[in-house]
């Protein structure tokens, strides 16, 4: 099983990224999991068609030990497992450890073992890198951590916070990181921004995708690019950065 977590400053596009490679995946037989683990539980949004998901927290809460695996997972567009993690009434309690209760749950009741995915994503907001929202990476839950940025500041800012933290815990057995997704927003020198973020912590930037008004055509109409446009130029971007996470898996360590 390849356990990847995604991280990246809120609004940069790990949801929609993430779900997009997923249905690439599932068109390739491979059977995909993924969590959202961000306090807005919208990870799976568009895989669901915008129906509505309970978040294992919410259920969690209200039904403790009579809690059941069903009840925490909805199966999305290509079969894709979904879930989301949820979080903590705004004001009250800790996200991350919300999103570590969350996912022990999931083990609990025997969520891998009854949908054996191949692939599994945690999405993760990275605009704190807490001791909480790192849980994904610490807990053996995630092996590979890729950040997605643009070229904009506070892009990068964050993915050299989530970097630094992946390289922080390094040589404790936790996730390593596979490399920089580069969503474009088509800003000055991007690409070589970009490019100096990934140098500076001896990684690579592995895959580019377009800025492309297809993508917020699919969101409208609450669906991946892949299902609305799946002959488009976005899409094959998507089927190739799939292929590049793989890829990047496969170079190092088992993923
Ligand atoms: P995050 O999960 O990081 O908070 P989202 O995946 O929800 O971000 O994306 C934020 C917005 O950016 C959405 O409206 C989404 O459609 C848009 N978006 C993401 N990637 C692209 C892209 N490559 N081209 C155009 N719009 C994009
Ligand atoms: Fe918030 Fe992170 Fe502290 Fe938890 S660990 S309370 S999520 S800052
Ligand atoms: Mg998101």
């Amino acid at each position: 099983m390849i356990r990847i977590a995604v991280y990246g400053k809120g609004g940069i596009g790990k949801s929609t990224t993430v779900s997009n490679v997923a249905v690439a995946l599932a068109e390739k037989g491979m059977k995909v999991m993924q969590i959202g683990c961000d306090p807005k539980a919208d990870s799976t949004i568009l895989l669901r068609h915008g129906k509505e998901a309970s978040t294992v927290l919410d259920l969690y809460n209200k039904k403790r030990q009579d809690l059941k695996l069903e009840d925490m997972v909805q199966i999305g567009y290509g079969g894709v497992v979904c879930v989301e993690a949820g979080g903590p009434a705004p004001g009250l309690g800790c996200a991350g450890r919300g999103i570590i209760t969350a996912l022990e749950k999931l083990q609990e009741t025997g969520a891998y073992e009854t949908y054996k995915p191949d692939i599994v994503f945690y999405d993760v907001l990275g605009d704190v890198v807490c001791g909480g929202f790192s849980m994904p990476m610490r807990k053996g839950y995630a092996d590979k951590v890729f950040i997605i940025t643009s070229g904009e500041n506070m892009a990068i800012h964050a993915g050299a916070n989530i970097a630094m933290a992946v390289e922080n815990f390094r040589n404790r057995g936790y996730a390593s990181l596979g490399g920089i997704i580069l969503n474009r927003r088509n800003v000055p020198r991007e690409e070589e921004k970009v490019q100096e973020l990934a140098e500076d912590f001896h990684t690579k930037v592995i895959g580019t995708l377009s800025r492309s008004e297809l993508v917020q055509e699919a969101e409208v109409l609450g669906k991946t690019l892949l299902e609305v446009y799946p002959d488009s130029e976005m899409a094959e971007e998507y089927r190739t950065l799939a292929e590049q996470i793989l890829e990047a898996c496969r170079e190092e360590a088992p993923c």
